[in-house]
């Protein structure tokens, strides 16, 4: 059914190159639209409220110095929404591309609700660019203790998120939450825990960025995939000049079509029903079945 609404060219095309001898090193970068896909805001960009509150005004570390209680409750909010969906069969299939020996393959992902992960995506190949809800690290300037995968719902009983709702609409304030309701580090037991996202304002983790650099730069890339963020935003623009400038191929993956990218492969739909058809040939079709059970 969803065959044919890629062109059965551009499809043709696509799987000819991906099993083809040149296509041994893929990299794939990763957006929002993917997560849209089950069912998850992303509240960066316009648009980005949660309740009456702007997100700008609730992701920065300003925000978090002024009122922790009140940002705490917005990321309590997003780990239970996110602990609530499913990673969807675009997440898997790029998880399973992560366990088929035959590619040397990394996904870099802007999205920090831990679905990839949750899709059994080989830790080893999967960069979380903007970190994760799911980390969490001390504010302690002298502790640097964190916490990279942290499942835990409600983190405190002041934190249960799971009556809040996101309404716009809703211009009720939340209660404020003094420090003793908030969680503490367990190692240095006086410093409050924080969200180990990227906030505005705060640099991408050079630890990722550097393992994004030497992939690209050790290898020579064939292909990246741009799955559900834009080809022409920063950072993906930057990554796919780099693997352009190789000789590497471009795909992308997104609900609208680019008319000035002539050169790329573009798949126009949702991702989590595009990803498995444009990448079947490199999936091992008995793993995706026990993967879904
Ligand atoms: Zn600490």
């Amino acid at each position: 059914m969803e065959e044919q609404l890629i062109p059965p060219e551009t499809l043709t095309s696509f799987h000819n190159f991906i099993t083809s001898p040149n296509c041994k090193t893929i990299l794939a970068l990763v957006g929002a639209g993917l997560s849209s896909a089950s069912g998850l805001p992303t509240f960066r960009g316009s648009g980005g409220y949660w309740r009456h509150y702007n997100s700008i005004d609730l992701a920065t570390p300003d925000a978090f110095e002024r009122d922790p209680g009140l940002v705490w409750q917005f990321y309590s909010y997003r780990r239970h929404m996110a602990l609530m969906a499913q990673p969807n069969a675009g997440h898997q299939t790029l998880a399973q591309l992560s366990h088929n020996d035959k590619i040397n393959f990394l996904t870099i992902t802007q999205n920090v609700d831990g679905l990839s992960q949750r899709a059994n995506h080989d830790s080893r190949k999967l960069i979380e660019l903007h970190g994760s809800l799911f980390c969490l690290k001390c504010t302690n300037f002298t502790c640097s203790y964190s916490d990279p995968a942290n499942f835990k719902d409600p983190l405190t009983d002041s934190l249960d998120a799971s009556s809040l709702v996101h309404d716009k609409g809703n211009t009720e304030d939340l209660p404020f939450l003094s420090d003793d309701k908030l969680p503490h580090c367990p190692a240095c037991e006086t410093g409050l825990l924080r969200p180990g996202v990227v906030w505005f304002g705060e640099s991408l983790p050079w630890v990722s960025v550097d393992k994004t650099d030497e992939f690209i730069m050790r290898n020579h890339v064939d292909l990246i995939l741009v799955v559900g963020t834009s080809g022409v935003a920063w950072p993906a623009a930057s990554y796919v000049d780099i693997v352009k400038n190789q000789g590497g191929k471009v795909a992308v993956f997104n609900i609208e079509r680019d008319d000035t990218d002539t050169e790329s492969w573009q798949f126009i739909g949702d991702c989590s029903k595009i990803l498995p058809v444009a990448l079947d040939p490199l999936i091992d079709q008995v793993n995706v079945r026990s993967e879904v059970q």
